[in-house]
């Protein structure tokens, strides 16, 4: 697999769409980053055609769940796939970032043996998985992704990365936390990122001393660096100024009237 000089992924896997909804460039030195998705949808064809129609959303991947690749757009191109969202200083991530989006019915809810998904799909429960997202408090349930997706999604996200100097790897609910759930705690984020980009990570600025203000609402603040840690308080409001005590891992220990750690994405620093 590789990227072409049309900025199109070709490989055997790879089918390409027209969607010629998306015409815009990104402006040079961009895109550097990539965000990861679910459909929510019934299969990755009826996803891939959805988002190649002539609706006000796109990506410029589908991949299936069988390893497959949907490309809509080109990487060059600007695709809408972010919404309203924010990361750090910036708004509107779609003019800063490749969207891929995974082949996944998301959320599903129990229904005697089964597991539904808001479109009536069921799922057995050898593909469910019973955890917490990120930004809740509670446990529900979310079918898994396959292996030859995040598989695939990987061996992707390296090619961008060596093509276009990717430097940031974010789910859409690190960037629209009050909006969107994907792709959910089924997807290793953190573990996905931190294999793909531990190479650049020393080029990282550290932020330990500086202050800093929380940009998302309902922050959680945990008791050590990773979803799978307790919150210790209740969430913390946007504009809440901390200190940066300490940083590990995409996950920032701050004080404010307490002292806890925090994901690094919903904070700016002075
Ligand atoms: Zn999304």
């Amino acid at each position: 697999m590789q990227i072409d000089h049309q900025h199109h992924l070709a490989g055997n896997q790879v089918i390409q769409k027209d969607c010629p909804k998306n015409k815009i460039k990104f402006e040079s030195g961009l895109p550097d980053t990539i965000v990861i998705h679910f459909t929510a949808g019934r299969s990755a064809e009826s996803s891939a055609n959805y988002l190649s129609s002539d609706v006000k959303a796109s990506a410029h991947l589908v991949i299936g769940r069988a390893g497959e690749i949907y490309q809509l757009v080109a990487f060059d191109t600007i695709a809408w796939h972010a919404g309203e969202s924010q990361y750090g200083g910036r708004t509107g991530l779609n003019k800063y970032s490749i969207g891929i989006e995974l082949d996944n019915a998301g959320e599903l809810k129990r229904v005697g043996t089964e597991y539904q998904a808001w479109f009536g799909g069921r799922y057995q429960p050898t593909d469910v998985l019973y955890a917490r997202h990120r930004n809740e408090t509670m446990r529900s349930y979310w079918q898994t992704y396959t292996q030859e997706q995040i598989d695939m999604c990987e061996q992707v996200c390296q090619l961008l990365i060596e093509k276009y100097g990717i430097k940031t790897i974010l789910g859409h609910e690190e960037i629209a936390p009050t909006r969107k759930r994907d792709p959910g705690p089924a997807f290793p984020l953190d573990k996905f990122r931190q294999n793909l980009l531990s190479q650049n990570r020393t080029d990282e600025p550290d932020e330990t001393g500086k202050e800093a203000v929380v940009t998302g609402d309902l922050l959680n603040i945990r008791a050590g660096a990773g979803v799978d840690f307790p919150t210790i308080a209740p969430p913390l409001a946007v504009g809440t100024p901390v200190k940066v005590l300490e940083e590990k891992e995409g996950w920032v220990k701050v004080e404010t009237k307490i002292s806890g750690w925090v994901s690094k994405a919903f904070l700016k620093y002075e």
